[in-house]
């Protein structure tokens, strides 16, 4: 018997890079199918196995799946309650965000930041192609920096162009499993490309970025990096999945509100209308960025969002 991690997911056939460092295929054992998750998948990228090799260890069954720190989920497909999971035991989010060529906007970053926080996962923001901005796109960056980090959110000034600060990445990422998040053209693939130089994904074009229906919802990749690790890249918000969240609950995915809530009046309050609310409160007097409740707000009154 073995223990792997999953890297590669297609129809019932997955890749597993074994304890040893050699990659098998692997199908699962029969009753694994069944047990567990209401999913359409019982296995994903990221997942650790038991597995028992065949004789000359080119392939193998996966006959145990060990418990998950977390999981990413969306649904089947538009009109299916069911869901799938995507990956497993991510240990990091890294956000990758522009401020120009696109501008990602900040709603975007709370809803991704919410959508972590519900997984349970840690996120980190990578603000990429500092090589372009202007001064007063440099002091945009500076603010929102300053705005995430006291928040509690990590944030990294970065350039695949420039490639400075890339060692500092990889000590981050060594070991773990990071998921690369952001919308399309802010350098995920090109991010990647730089960390694992000859995996030669391809990379878009500035000009072909609101092109419609260029990501075609598959599984994520998770790709093998050389200094120890593993890289999730994904799409947007999309390929990031479906939460299940109360409305009521989704103020406590904005640490800074949550905290700053215990002195609101009610207990369920929403910091919508309520009297006595310590969050609105809060925002009058720029505790709390008024971004921030802004984007909140958007949620908290967005009937498309998928929470429950
Ligand atoms: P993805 O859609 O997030 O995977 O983005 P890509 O990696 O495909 O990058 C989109 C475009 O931005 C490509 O033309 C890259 O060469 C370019 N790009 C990526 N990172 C940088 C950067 O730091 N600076 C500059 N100037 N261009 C970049
Ligand atoms: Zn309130």
């Amino acid at each position: 018997m073995e223990t792997g991690v999953v890297v590669k997911s297609v129809g019932i056939r997955y890749k597993v890079l074994t304890g040893s460092g050699s990659i098998i295929d692997c199908i699962l054992k029969g009753n694994l199918r069944v047990r567990g998750l209401r999913t359409t998948n019982p296995v994903a990228v990221g997942d650790k196995v038991k597995l028992m090799p065949d004789k000359d260890k080119t392939s193998g069954v996966i006959t145990e799946i060990l418990d998950r720190r977390n999981y990413i989920l969306r649904k089947a497909s538009n009109l299916s309650k069911q869901s799938q999971i995507i990956a497993a035991n991510i240990d990091q989010a890294f956000l990758m965000a522009t401020i120009t060529m696109p501008e990602t906007p900040v709603e975007f970053i709370d809803r991704f930041l919410i959508t972590a926080e519900a997984y349970n996962i840690t996120s980190k923001i990578i603000f990429n192609k500092t090589d372009l901005y202007n001064p007063s796109q440099r002091e945009m960056m500076e603010d929102m920096i300053s705005l995430y980090s006291k928040i509690g959110y990590e944030c990294i000034r970065f350039s695949v162009k420039d490639g400075g600060n890339t060692e500092m990445l990889r000590e981050k990422m060594k070991d773990r499993i990071t998921l690369i998040a952001g919308n399309s053209g802010v350098g995920k693939s090109s991010l990647i490309n730089l960390l694992h130089p000859g995996l030669n994904i391809k990379t878009e074009e500035i000009s072909s970025y609101h092109k419609q229906g260029k990501h075609v919802t598959t599984f994520p990749e998770m790709y093998i990096m050389p200094f120890g690790g593993f890289v999730i890249d994904t799409p947007g918000l999309r390929g990031f999945g479906v939460v299940d969240m109360d409305r009521n609950e989704i103020y406590h995915f904005f640490p800074e509100i949550f905290r700053i809530s215990e002195g609101c009046r009610f207990y369920n309050c929403l910091h919508s209308d309520e009297p006595d609310c310590a969050v609105r409160d809060a925002v009058e007097k720029e505790i709390i960025a008024l971004s921030r409740y802004r984007s909140y707000l958007s949620i908290l009154n967005d009937n498309n969002l998928k929470y429950r």
